[in-house]
């Protein structure tokens, strides 16, 4: 059955009792209601019988690989995904957000930062349940219109070309989500060539040029060292 609509469920799949408390403790006195599990399999057996609204999920679990539960996970559901790993696993990381995961922390990490991405999460799983969402994404002086193809920055128009609207768009589509190098390539120049990383700096700065007010100092269009890029949804 699912929890009730108020207050958002999150199933916290994690074997270390001091983190697994910590998670525990600091997401419920934020109001959210908590299903713990220690295990990727009962883990995967929890996601299925509570539905929960968000997954904070370990990648490192005594049973299994904590990327083989988000890979398992979505074959049937969509419920966001934030992965924890340990310092130095990058590559763990990056592998679990090109199967499917959302985003990840990287342990350890504060209170602060936890619900930021937790809030963020739960809402833009929020937004892509409304399908008829509003094609108008907005962030700080940043405004882009999905439906007429026009980019605005402080109410002046942008120009991009087709390929720098593409990348916005994927963006804009997962905005508040880190995309890898991976998924963004694949989606804007196709699966062949996933490898070729400098095709995206090169758009990524092209596009910082033109959408941020100090392009070396980005406000909206974030790296995520050694994974990818992420658009804001809202502006620190
Ligand atoms: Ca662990």
């Amino acid at each position: 059955m699912k929890m009730s609509e108020l207050s958002p469920a999150i199933l916290v799949i994690e074997d270390e009792p001091p983190l697994q408390k910590f998670l525990q403790a600091t997401l419920s006195s934020q109001g959210y209601q908590i299903i713990s599990s220690v295990t990727g399999k009962d883990g995967l057996m929890q996601a299925a019988s509570r539905q929960p609204d968000l997954i904070i999920l370990d990648l490192g679990l005594p049973d299994m690989d904590g990327i083989e539960v988000t890979r398992q996970l979505r074959e049937w559901s969509a419920i966001p995904i934030i992965v924890v790993s340990a310092r130095g696993k990058e590559q763990d990381k990056v592998m679990a957000l090109d199967v499917g995961a959302d985003d990840y922390l990287t342990k350890p990490f504060g209170v602060g930062e936890l619900l930021a991405r937790v809030r963020v999460a739960i809402r833009h799983a929020a937004a892509a349940k409304q399908e008829t969402g509003d094609p108008v994404f907005t962030v700080g002086d940043l405004r882009v219109d999905l439906l007429h193809r026009q980019v605005f920055v402080a109410d002046q128009q942008v120009h991009l070309t087709p390929n720098q609207f593409k990348l916005l768009t994927v963006l804009v589509k997962n905005a508040g989500k880190v995309l890898t190098h991976r998924q963004l390539l694949k989606e804007v120049w196709g699966p062949f060539i996933t490898q070729e990383n400098h095709y995206l700096r090169v758009y990524m700065n092209q596009l910082r040029q033109k959408l941020e007010a100090d392009p070396s100092r980005p406000k909206y269009l974030l790296t995520e060292p050694g994974v990818g890029y992420r658009l804001v949804v809202e502006v620190a």
